[in-house]
């Protein structure tokens, strides 16, 4: 537990100084991103600077897309919080995951159809998912499963959700498992750090899971990890369920739930 709280104190510097980072590099992109392309108007076509000034925007663009990932971890956005039924996101989304994790993965799902509503921003899970999923995937080369899961949970204050700060009451657990290379402890204790990566400079961003921890943090959920190497890998999502009031308010028909930043 002790472990954990250390975890979460480290994480929240490392987002404060990653959205900080984030924010200032964000303007100065905007400034180059700007410059180039008055360079391109100010530019004949077939000129031959007009190629590379094409490549100092393709990749101002891509690294205007990172930061947007880190300033989204490090909590800077702002949430559409409302109930959300987590089989009917999951159920929904089942058809592109399949999608990204390519045939030779089989998905499962095992919905538990007695779960609370959860105070969520749905496109914000769907990240979330998509980001789970797509390293599900990696891990997998040669196939294997992927299982998504949902139970209802009651979070007693000894929990390491609740020890880790999440409010004890009703929650929902979601579970995504992967059948792949899992990983070792060494790896485990940095895989939600921004940058962290073992897939290359090439293929890993290394912003994934730093991205799925900032957006449970946001939720005032938790998550948390186990995994073996050459057996797979179990990310286990807590996320407190959508209290009373925000359940009525939406059957009202009113707008529930604030924007929470
Ligand atoms: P990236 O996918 O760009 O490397 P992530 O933050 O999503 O960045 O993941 C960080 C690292 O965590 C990965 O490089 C990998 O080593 C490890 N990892 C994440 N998910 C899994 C998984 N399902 N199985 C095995 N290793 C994983």
């Amino acid at each position: 537990l002790r472990e954990q709280l250390l975890q979460a104190q480290k994480m929240e510097s490392v987002g404060k100084l990653a959205g900080g980072v984030a924010h200032d590099f964000n303007n100065l992109l905007s400034s180059i991103l700007g410059y180039a392309e008055l360079a391109l108007m100010g530019l004949p076509a077939g000129h031959p600077v007009v190629e590379k000034v094409r490549h100092i925007q393709e990749a101002g663009e891509k690294a205007a897309s990172l930061t947007r990932q880190l300033l989204a971890f490090s909590r800077r956005q702002l949430l559409e919080i409302r109930p959300v039924d987590l089989n009917h996101l999951v159920e929904d989304l089942a058809r592109m995951l399949q999608r990204m994790i390519g045939e030779d993965v089989i998905l499962r799902l095992d919905l538990d159809p007695s779960i609370p509503r959860v105070s969520a921003d749905p496109a914000q899970l769907e990240v979330v998912l998509m980001n789970l999923a797509v390293n599900a995937r990696d891990a997998m080369p040669e196939g294997g499963r992927l299982e998504i899961a949902t139970a209802a949970a009651d979070l007693d204050p000894a929990s390491a959700p609740c020890a880790a700060g999440m409010a004890p009451g009703p929650a929902v657990v979601l579970t995504v498992s992967d059948t792949g290379i899992g990983m070792s402890s060494d790896v485990m204790a940095h895989i939600f750090e921004p940058f962290f990566t073992t897939k290359g400079p090439q293929k890993g961003t290394g912003l994934g899971l730093a991205t799925v921890y900032g957006i449970v943090r946001q939720h005032d959920g938790h998550i948390e990890v186990e995994s073996a190497p050459a057996t797979g890998t179990r990310f286990r999502i807590h996320l407190p369920a959508a209290r009373e009031a925000e359940e009525e308010e939406e059957t009202d028909g009113e707008i529930a739930g604030p924007l929470r930043g």
